[in-house]
């Protein structure tokens, strides 16, 4: 059995990822938040179509929280290890700086940035025992350009992009690869207040993407096909230049 783990499995993106590398063969683990009726139906629709799915719930920013989880799942999976992560869980808290309240910066540097060390830390030394592992870390054009109205963001997700460049060279050696894929405007929960009629006007293939074709680059960036990339942030965003 091949275990990956999507963080923020149960909705947008995470969850296309989910269903995608259940269809490549792997056992997925769902992580989630709080939202247990919409990981339910990403369960669901991954075993619809023939493959297996586990639940688990815990915030990617509470350290101890998620090493009792993946403790846990270990203790209760005696020998197996999880050879896929996609740190894709995240929020977005816009506001300008001037008015960003401190509860705003820091909710959305501890779910984006540090729940990826605080899971990350966990699992990479199993990959690099076994020689074979895969991290892809769901950044933002946010975190490469920076957006107005997004410097807590901005600047979670350029922190997940130098830690991707560092970890690569960490682990390269051993048969780890660690990329990162930088959507633009998908449609999701998370910008379903956007204006996607003024705003694809930004955007040349004019359309906001969707959650399927983020899955299908997770999807190949974790193959081992994909095995000489490492250290990379490749943007999926319709031609919005970065
Ligand atoms: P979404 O529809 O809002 O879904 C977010 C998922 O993350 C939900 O499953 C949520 O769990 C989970 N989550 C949030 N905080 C969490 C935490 N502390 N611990 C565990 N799980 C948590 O978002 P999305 O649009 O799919 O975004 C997925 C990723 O892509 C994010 O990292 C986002 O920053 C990035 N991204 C999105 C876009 C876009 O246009 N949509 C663009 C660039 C980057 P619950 O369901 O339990 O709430």
């Amino acid at each position: 059995m091949k275990y990956a783990l999507v963080t923020g499995a149960g909705r947008g993106i995470g969850r296309a990822i989910a269903q995608r590398l259940a269809s490549a063969g792997y056992h997925v683990l769902v992580n989630y938040k709080s939202n247990d009726a919409a990981a339910e139906e990403t369960a669901a629709l991954v075993k619809s179509a023939g493959g297996d799915a586990t639940l688990m719930k815990f915030d990617v920013s509470d350290r101890k929280e998620t090493e009792t989880a993946l403790n846990q799942w270990r203790s209760e999976n005696e020998g197996a290890w999880i050879e896929v992560l996609v740190n894709n869980a995240g929020i977005r808290k816009d506001n300008l700086m001037l008015w960003m309240e401190p509860a705003e910066w820091d909710s959305v540097i501890d779910t984006n940035l540090n729940g990826m060390f605080n899971i990350t830390r966990l699992l990479v030394k199993d990959m690099m025992v076994r020689r074979f592992g895969r991290i892809v870390n769901v950044v933002s054009l946010s975190g490469i350009k920076g957006l107005p109205g997004q410097t807590n963001y901005s600047a979670a997700k350029g922190g997940v992009i130098a830690a991707t460049k560092a970890l690569a060279l960490e682990v390269a050696k051993k048969g780890v690869t660690v990329n990162g894929v930088a959507p633009g405007f998908i449609t999701s929960d998370m910008t379903s207040d956007l204006d996607e009629a003024a705003l694809k006007k930004q955007i040349p293939v004019e359309r906001f993407g969707k959650p399927e074709e983020v899955a299908a680059l997770v999807a190949f960036l974790v193959s081992p096909e994909a095995s000489y990339i490492t250290g990379e942030i490749i943007s999926i965003n319709g031609g919005i230049y970065t």
